[in-house]
């Protein structure tokens, strides 16, 4: 018998990427152009989660009501926990929300701030770059270190990506300095006043299971199933957990676009859209 929360039209089994990137923070194309790219890969519904900016979702808009593909409020909003870089990502907020959008205009701030303290790590180490390029690499998105792995990598100053983070940007590399501090808690209870709900991001990526556990006590309504850094046992061995607590799935390819580590093709890496359904079903009977 099918679920009462699938509307007609579908079956459920449509795919949907609810974790990509865009020129907005730090992938490669614009929303736009995700849009085009999840019409050719057939996706029933997407979300553009960019880190910490939200900017990018009116820019899909248009495009994906032109070409009949759901849009999913989302964003992917960065914390510290207990030393460890913490990724939240929400979906289904008031994405005008005042105290959001205040926050994540903070957190522009921040990224830029933060930025340039890395920039002049990198010039005490030789490395001569400056904020501008960065700043230009960025593209009025929100700034990240692929911005500065990019220019490191024009410069010749590493040969590849992967090189810049192991080599300066890496969590225990030298030009490293520590991202947004708040606690995941703040987060949560952001996404929530704006009517979302919060899944904690890619959890095989550097989350302890004791910290996984901590998390799930501040809120979260879901955990990120499906990544591309997830095999099928972190998969299911993820699913048992979020089942154990009563939350939601969630899941996608996190694609930024090129990059040695996204060398995958989009519409890869996608959901059920039953997932979708249940996660506007837990939010009608909120
Ligand atoms: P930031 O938000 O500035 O801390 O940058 C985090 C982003 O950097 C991640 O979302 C990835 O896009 C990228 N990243 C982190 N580690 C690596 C790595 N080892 N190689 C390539 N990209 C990375
Ligand atoms: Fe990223
Ligand atoms: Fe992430
Ligand atoms: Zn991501």
């Amino acid at each position: 018998m099918p679920n009462s929360f699938v509307s007609e039209g579908h079956n459920g089994f449509e795919k949907a990427d609810l974790h990509i990137h865009t020129k907005c923070s730090d992938g490669i194309f614009t929303p736009e152009e995700i849009v085009e790219k999840a019409r050719i890969a057939g996706l029933y519904a997407i979300s553009i989660t960019d880190h910490d900016s939200v900017l990018g979702i009116d820019k899909a808009k248009p495009a994906a009501l032109e070409k009949g593909i759901e849009i999913i409020p989302g964003v992917e909003m960065s914390s510290t926990y207990k030393g460890h870089d913490i990724h939240v990502l929400g979906y289904f907020f008031d994405y005008q929300h005042s105290d959001l959008k205040e926050y994540l205009d903070h957190c522009r701030h921040l990224r830029t701030e933060r930025a340039e303290r890395m920039v002049s790590k990198l010039v005490k180490m030789g490395v001569k770059i400056g904020i501008e390029q960065i700043i230009v690499k960025a593209q009025n998105g929100s700034v990240g270190r692929p911005h500065i792995a990019a220019v490191l990598q024009d410069g010749g100053y590493v040969k590849s990506f992967s090189e810049a983070f192991s080599k300066y940007l890496g969590a225990h590399s030298p030009a490293y300095v520590k991202s947004i501090e708040t606690h995941p808690a703040d987060v949560i209870s952001l996404i929530n006043k704006a009517g979302g709900l919060s899944f904690l991001a890619h959890p095989a990526q550097n989350v302890p299971d004791e910290i996984l556990k901590q998390l799930i006590t501040f809120g979260l309504d879901g955990i990120e199933i499906v990544h591309p850094s997830h095999d099928t046992y972190r998969q299911n061995y993820y699913r048992e957990i979020a089942n154990e607590y009563f939350l939601l799935f969630s899941g996608g390819s996190d694609y930024h676009g090129m990059r040695e580590r996204d060398n995958e093709i989009f519409g890869n890496v996608t959901i059920p859209y039953q997932w979708v359904e249940k996660m506007k079903s837990r939010l009608l009977n909120a």
